[in-house]
């Protein structure tokens, strides 16, 4: 079978243009017409001489997804793509405008797995449940083909899409090791943003191996009784845990580190606001609130007026704070959403 060339970084590329007695600098060419130039077909690859474009197609697959729907919101103009893998699965990403950063950038909101295992219930790919991991190929062509489709090219990434990504930590870290080639789509680190439930163990690494890319941790509970109900992660990894690595480590870290607040009705208290103060106190870190979606999964939420006055109340206790806007909302703007009706549809097709 062959090999998804983006799955492979500089020092792979090296080595496989040597073995096959090219010249070094091929590595960083090729990696330029997959990720600057954008191309999607290796008889593009003009600087390279025809029998070396052939070897290559004839070797590798340049994009791994194909692109089964896209669709934009009338509303905000964000935009929803349904990828279809290699092996017949659905994953998506999401083409966000003026929102979730900063100077209102583009961001693309990617996938890291197909479905999940951590079966958070405010979640539709927790629906779907665990598939497989993503490779790095998948993850990058993802942003290949949103920067094709839409015309536009963004400056954020972030890994909130499906799937948790420090489950799937090697090639999460080498997809973002490779978006940061100055020759290839050359994002800044600190325009990659990685986000988690809470792996304890991946965390602990990623800080030790001093990854420079922000974090986002997805707290959404200040009890634990409570964040265990929507957050099974709770169980095997507390979040006191997180918060105490992250108070003993960060100081020594440059990461920026977010907490994603999903809001509720019945987890924005004045108790909530004062427990999260708390957390506050001894890491550097900044919340970030996020109204919840309306979606299938009958969790209250909340009024505008008991949002606002969630807000002040952090405000007033000094809690750096920003708030996201839902995106989205006429196309399924919750990940897991497109792909879980697709999987519906096949398999009513199936039982037919
Ligand atoms: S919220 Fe994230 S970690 Fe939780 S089930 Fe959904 S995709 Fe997985």
């Amino acid at each position: 079978m062959k090999k998804f060339i983006k799955d492979y970084n500089h020092e792979e590329l090296v080595d496989f243009f040597t073995k096959i007695g090219e010249k070094e600098y091929r590595a960083r060419q090729l990696i330029n017409w997959l990720y600057e130039k954008n191309v999607n077909d290796f008889s593009l690859m003009t600087n390279f001489s025809k029998e070396l474009r052939k070897f290559l197609d004839d070797e590798f697959i340049l994009s791994p997804l194909t692109i089964e729907d896209r669709l934009i919101s009338g509303i905000d103009g964000t935009e929803k793509y349904l990828f279809k893998t290699f092996d017949n699965h659905y994953i998506e990403s999401v083409l966000i405008k003026n929102e979730m950063s900063d100077e209102g950038r583009l961001t693309v909101c990617i996938s890291s797995q197909v479905g999940c295992p951590m079966g958070c219930r405010f979640c539709e790919t927790a629906k779907i449940g665990f598939v497989r991991n993503l490779s790095c190929g998948e993850i990058l062509d993802q942003i290949c083909h949103v920067r094709r489709i839409s015309g536009l090219k963004n400056n954020n990434i972030v890994f909130m899409g499906m799937g948790e990504p420090f489950l799937n930590y090697d090639n999460v870290l080498k997809a973002a090791d490779i978006m940061n080639y100055s020759f290839g789509f050359h994002l800044s680190v600190r325009k990659i943003t990685i986000s988690t439930s809470g792996i304890y163990p991946a965390i602990e690494r990623f800080i030790d191996e001093r990854r420079p890319y922000n974090i986002a941790l997805s707290l959404n509970d200040t009890e634990p009784t409570k964040r265990l109900e929507n957050m099974p992660v709770e169980k095997k990894y507390p979040f006191k845990m997180i918060s105490d690595l992250l108070s003993e480590k960060t100081t020594a870290s440059r990461n920026r580190i977010t907490i994603e607040y999903v809001m509720r009705k019945d987890n924005i208290s004045k108790e909530d606001a004062k427990r999260l103060k708390k957390m506050f106190k001894y890491a550097n870190i900044k919340l970030n609130l996020i109204p919840l979606n309306e979606g299938n999964h009958n969790l209250p939420i909340p009024t505008k007026e008991e949002i606002e006055d969630f807000v002040k109340e952090l405000e007033i206790m000094n809690v750096p704070v920003s708030i996201r806007k839902s995106m989205g909302s006429d196309i399924s703007g919750a990940c897991g959403q497109l792909s879980g009706k697709k999987y519906k549809q096949e398999k009513e097709l199936l039982c037919k």
